[in-house]
């Protein structure tokens, strides 16, 4: 009997009565587009940094929240939020220095020609904003995005979200280009790769008589298997996207914030310049706000035409929540842990590489994480029926991750960023423990 993080393989099975009753509400309630995570679905009370807990108390490590990416209910932000909500929250229709303050401080974080914020309050209005004006500013309709991308759920963001499911059929206007799978492909071939497929997808839209007007990308890839390609790689097929008046929109939902290492942004691992980046859930740290960074240019030909107003999009109460995440980030030094403890992580799963042949693939870029399972190493078929096993006894052995990828055969490892290598220790051992029961 295996244990780790003081469960054993004997806490796992059944659900119990509270669960039971909780998913027939759910489903009554909620109807069936709602997915739970895991075979047995976690019911959390309660958060504290690193950790969730469960209605008997067990504590579940949190290796999959990029939400509450600097720990949950993270003191600091609960209390910037407490203090602006005890004395104002409105919108952005009233004079108010808040929104200015935090605007300054997070273009702050941003080099070169990104100088204007629009705030939202999701990653799906921020993609969504984006695209409206990039179309503007192009007066074109295309977009090419990746081929198992997915970028949010409003109408026209959902359309380029082949992700969501087979319900999904992309539009005319756009192309797809294959993601950087630096494993089947050979780190060397990515990058022309990419280009080559970003020429054939303007090409083609051009031979349709559609004007193109975006390249939309998730900087880590994370829907299509978390792929972090090789640094660099995007530089070519952006800057060819960028020659033919297409705007490069650098969805930084994922990668934002630290996530990938020392750089604020994921964008920055390659050598590019963004038109539009667009933000989302770690901004908060679980207080819904989102947004656009942009070039003035281009984000003032949109609002010359257009006025724009989100009634809760840059409400002083999310505001103060995104300073006080920035302040976090720069005081806790997350962006030196991302990197460290992520790099630490990705030694230790590449090491149990050479005891689990199934693993075929390890990679990462600072906190995020993939490990791609495979049923033989020769023909890298994919191991999803594998991979769904080991998440669900890792949540078992209360250890928290999820699987991505178009057949969801790659463990999708995303560390709250305030993980500590003993975190990261109980970590490995559950994949481990975990890969040690599947065949
Ligand atoms: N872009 C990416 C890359 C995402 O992963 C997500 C959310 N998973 C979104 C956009 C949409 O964000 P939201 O759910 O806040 O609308």
């Amino acid at each position: 009997m295996s244990m780790i993080n003081g469960f054993t393989s004997e806490d796992a099975t059944r659900l119990s009565e509270t669960e039971r009753r909780l998913i027939e509400r759910r489903e009554r309630l909620l109807g069936p587009a709602y997915r739970l995570f895991y075979e047995r679905p976690l019911h959390t009370v309660r958060g504290e940094g690193v950790w969730l807990y469960d209605e008997q108390g067990r504590r579940y490590l949190d290796a999959y929240n990029n939400v509450a990416s600097i720990g949950h209910c993270h003191p600091r932000v609960v209390e910037a939020m407490y203090r602006q909500s005890l004395l104002l929250n409105t919108h952005t229709r009233y004079l108010q220095e808040g929104i200015l303050d935090y605007a300054e401080q997070l273009l702050g974080t941003f080099s070169g020609d990104l100088d204007r914020v629009m705030f939202t309050c999701t990653g799906s209005e921020a993609n969504d904003l984006a695209l409206r004006i990039a179309k503007q500013y192009t007066g074109g309709t295309g977009v090419i995005i990746t081929q198992f991308a997915y970028h949010g759920v409003t109408g026209d963001i959902a359309e380029l979200s082949p992700s969501l499911g087979r319900g999904m059929v992309l539009p005319e206007h756009v192309r797809t280009v294959r993601a950087p799978d630096a494993y089947r492909l050979g780190a060397e071939n990515v990058a022309s790769t990419f280009a080559a497929d970003v020429r054939a997808a303007i090409d083609d839209l051009n031979a349709h008589g559609i004007r193109p007007a975006a390249i939309l990308l998730d900087g880590i890839f994370s829907s299509d298997g978390v792929l972090p390609g090789p640094a660099g790689f995007l530089a070519e097929g952006v800057a060819l996207a960028q020659a033919e008046g297409m705007l490069y929109i650098a969805d930084e939902v994922q990668p934002g914030f630290a996530r990938t290492g020392l750089n604020m942004w994921g964008f920055s691992r390659h050598n590019v310049r963004p038109d539009i980046v667009t933000l989302g859930k770690p901004m908060g740290n679980g207080q819904p706000i989102a947004g656009i960074v942009g070039r003035s240019e281009v984000v003032d030909d949109f609002g010359r035409n257009m006025r724009y107003f989100n009634t809760f999009g840059g409400n002083p109460v999310s505001c103060a929540a995104g300073q006080a995440v920035l302040d976090v980030i720069q005081e806790e030094h997350l962006q030196q842990r991302s990197h460290d403890i992520g790099g630490y992580l990705l030694d230790g799963l590449t090491k149990l590489a050479e005891r689990h042949e199934m693993i075929g693939d390890v990679r990462g870029a600072g906190m995020f994480l993939g490990v791609e399972l495979v049923t033989d190493r020769a023909t890298k078929r994919p191991a999803a029926e594998q991979a769904r096993k080991v998440v669900n006894s890792m949540r078992e052995h209360g250890v928290l991750i999820s699987a991505a990828g178009p057949l969801e055969n790659v463990l999708k490892i995303r560390p709250l960023l305030a993980f500590t290598k003993e975190h990261a220790e109980i970590l490995i051992e559950a994949v481990d423990v975990a890969m040690q029961g599947v065949h």
